[in-house]
C-alpha cells in the first residue's frame, strides 16, 4: 500500500513545487511507482512536469467535485514510473464549492484511497495557504515534508502549521506525522544561513533532513522546459541534491535503493 506524502508550507516560494516534482521524479527514477498529485490552483507541478496550461483538460478539480474518476484524469509523464494527477486554475473554486459539503475535508482522502494499492508512494503538491485544499491534503496524508528557506523568518508561521496539524490529527487523521523539514535554496556562503540552520536543527532535531537543497539555477530553469531537473540537466547540483533527498527518504523508510548504488558506481 503506497503511503501518501504531502509537501506543505503555507508560505509561497519556499520550494514546495520544486521539491514535489523533483523528489517524485528521483524516486520514480530509482524504480518506485509514484503518483504526483497537483493540489494547487496555480498548477505549477502540472506545467513543470510538461503539461502546458489547458483549461479543457480534466483535473483533480473534476475528481474532487465528483464529475470524473481519478483514473479518467491520470496522465503518464515523460519520467518512467511517474504518473500525474493534474491540477488546474478552477481548483480555486473548490474551496468555495465544497465549503458546505459534509465530507469537505475528506474528499481527497476518498479519491486517493483506491489508488494507493497501485503506487509505492503518492506525493501531494499543496497550495501556499492553509485552505480547504491543504486541509484535504493533510487529511489524506500519512506524512509531510515541510520545505523551508534558511532565512530569518523561517520559523514564522510554523506554529500555525503545527497547530493546524494537531487539529487535523484530532479530528480527521490520527496517522499524520512530519516526515521531515527540508532546507531549500540554501546558500552556505552566508552566516545567516548557517545560524538559521543551527536554530532549525535545535528545534526539529533529527526531523531536519541531512540533505540540503542548494540554490541552483538549473532547478529554477527546468520547469520552463517542462522537465524535472534530472532530465533537464542530469549532471547539475540540483539533480544531485534531489537524488540525495530521495536516497535519504528511502533509507529512513527502509526501502532498498539498488539504483543509487549502480549510479554511484557509474559516476
Ligand atoms: P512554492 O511551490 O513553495 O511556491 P517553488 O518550488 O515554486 O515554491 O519555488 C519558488 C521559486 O524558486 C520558483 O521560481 C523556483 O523555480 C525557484 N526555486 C525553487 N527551489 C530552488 C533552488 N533550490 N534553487 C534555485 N531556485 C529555486
Ligand atoms: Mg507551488
Amino acid at each position: 500500500m503506497g503511503k501518501i506524502l504531502g509537501i506543505v508550507n503555507q508560505k509561497g516560494g519556499v520550494g514546495k513545487t520544486t521539491t514535489a516534482i523533483n523528489l517524485a521524479s528521483c524516486l520514480a527514477l530509482n524504480g518506485l511507482k509514484i503518483l504526483l498529485v497537483d493540489c494547487d490552483p496555480q498548477a505549477n507541478a502540472t506545467s513543470g512536469i510538461g503539461f502546458p496550461r489547458d483549461d479543457e483538460r480534466h483535473s483533480i478539480y473534476d475528481v474532487l467535485t465528483g464529475d470524473a474518476t481519478a483514473k479518467e484524469v491520470l496522465l503518464p509523464t515523460q519520467v518512467e514510473n511517474l504518473t500525474l494527477l493534474p491540477g488546474s486554475k478552477n481548483l480555486t473554486g473548490a474551496n468555495i464549492e465544497l465549503a458546505n459539503a459534509e465530507d469537505r475535508a475528506l474528499r481527497l482522502h476518498k479519491v486517493l484511497e483506491p489508488l494507493q494499492g497501485e503506487y509505492d508512494l503518492i506525493v501531494l503538491d499543496c497550495p501556499p495557504a492553509l485552505d480547504l485544499l491543504t486541509l484535504n491534503s493533510l487529511s489524506a496524508a500519512d506524512s509531510l515534508i515541510v520545505p523551508m528557506q534558511a532565512e530569518y523568518f523561517a520559523l514564522e508561521g510554523i506554529s500555525e502549521l503545527v497547530s493546524t496539524l494537531e487539529r487535523v490529527r484530532a479530528s480527521f487523521n490520527p496517522r499524520l506525522t512530519i516526515e521531515g523539514v527540508l532546507l531549500t535554496m540554501y546558500d552556505d556562503r552566508t552566516n545567516l544561513a548557517q545560524q538559521v540552520t543551527e536554530t532549525l536543527r535545535e528545534f526539529f532535531k533529527e526531523r531536519l533532513f541531512k540533505t540540503v537543497i542548494p540554490r541552483n539555477i538549473r532547478l529554477a530553469e527546468a520547469p520552463s522546459h517542462g522537465k524535472p531537473v534530472a532530465l533537464y540537466d542530469p549532471r547539475s547540483r540540483g539533480t544531485e541534491a534531489y537524488f540525495e533527498l530521495a536516497a535519504e527518504y528511502m533509507e529512513r523508510n527502509n526501502i532498498p535503493n539498488p539504483k543509487a548504488e549502480a549510479r554511484k558506481a557509474a559516476a
